[in-house]
């Protein structure tokens, strides 16, 4: 019987899952919005996998903020190690992974064979998470499209102040009122994300290429400023997002 591995990482505000087969071919990604039921989530998206591969026999590995909920996981990993595994398997290159992902961010070091030599994690405070550009963004009423190319588009910026996402929010609206550009506002709120994001970058001992992972690694706004704040070459994977899915399906191999 054919085996699969299915790698399912149950993020705080995305589910992400990558199935592989034994020769480490991606035959299926999916990614959707977390829903307030992980447990159920994720069983029904199991199920669709064992209907659509039917007569596989699959070995599940769960990771991320909710792999405790995914009831059949063969086996649960860190998400810092299926990161680091699934940016190495990506680029087939050392380097340090930054995943910017809905609640949380991570720098990770990855040596010459995959492994994990060092890490920092935030997971106290939104500034430097995806969350901070989802609230601005919906404050002004943008989507994640228009904030990247308002962001893109504009040669001037503005500075945020504020380190605390609540503040910035507000500093935002006072901006707007004050009759500043719409445009050097949304880019002054990348930057303060992006430096929130190197700040943790030189807290490690790192190496370049920086690999880029997790949902805001989408953003061509974010790729192209943390490249213009750090002058290190950076790669961004076919789809960032999956990263960390893919790491926990080539874990279970
Ligand atoms: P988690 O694992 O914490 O659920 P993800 O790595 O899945 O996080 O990333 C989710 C974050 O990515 C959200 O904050 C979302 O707003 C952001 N995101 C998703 N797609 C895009 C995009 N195209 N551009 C910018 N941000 C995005």
């Amino acid at each position: 019987m054919k085996r699969l591995f299915v790698g399912i990482d149950a993020g705080s505000t995305a589910v992400k899952v990558v199935v592989i087969d034994s020769e480490k071919r991606v035959l299926y990604t999916l990614i959707e919005d977390t829903k307030p039921f992980i447990e159920e989530q994720t069983g029904s998206i199991l199920k669709a996998i064992r209907e659509k591969f039917s007569g596989c026999e699959f070995f599940v590995t769960a990771t991320g903020y909710g792999a405790q909920l995914v009831k059949e996981a063969d086996k649960r990993v860190t998400e810092i190690s299926c990161h680091a595994r699934g940016a190495f398997f990506a680029t087939g290159k050392k380097g340090t992974v930054i995943d910017i992902g809905g609640q949380d961010s991570k720098v990770i070091v990855v040596g010459n064979d995959g492994q994990v030599l060092d890490f920092v994690m935030n997971d106290k405070c939104a500034a430097g998470t995806g969350r901070f550009l989802e609230n601005i963004a919906w404050r002004l009423k943008l989507s994640f499209k228009e904030m990247e190319e308002l962001a893109l588009s504009s040669r001037e910026e503005v500075s945020i102040s504020s380190t605390c996402a609540v503040f910035a929010e507000s500093e935002v609206i006072s901006m707007l009122a004050k009759g500043i550009e719409l445009k050097k506002i949304v880019k002054g709120i990348h930057r303060a994300l992006v430096k929130r994001i190197t700040a943790m970058l030189y807290s490690v001992s790192f190496f370049p290429p920086l690999i880029l992972s997790g949902g805001v690694a989408r953003n061509r706004a974010v790729q192209k400023m943390i490249e213009e704040e750090t002058g290190e070459k950076i790669i961004v994977p076919e789809n960032p997002q999956i990263t960390g899915a893919l790491g926990a399906a080539l874990s279970g191999l």
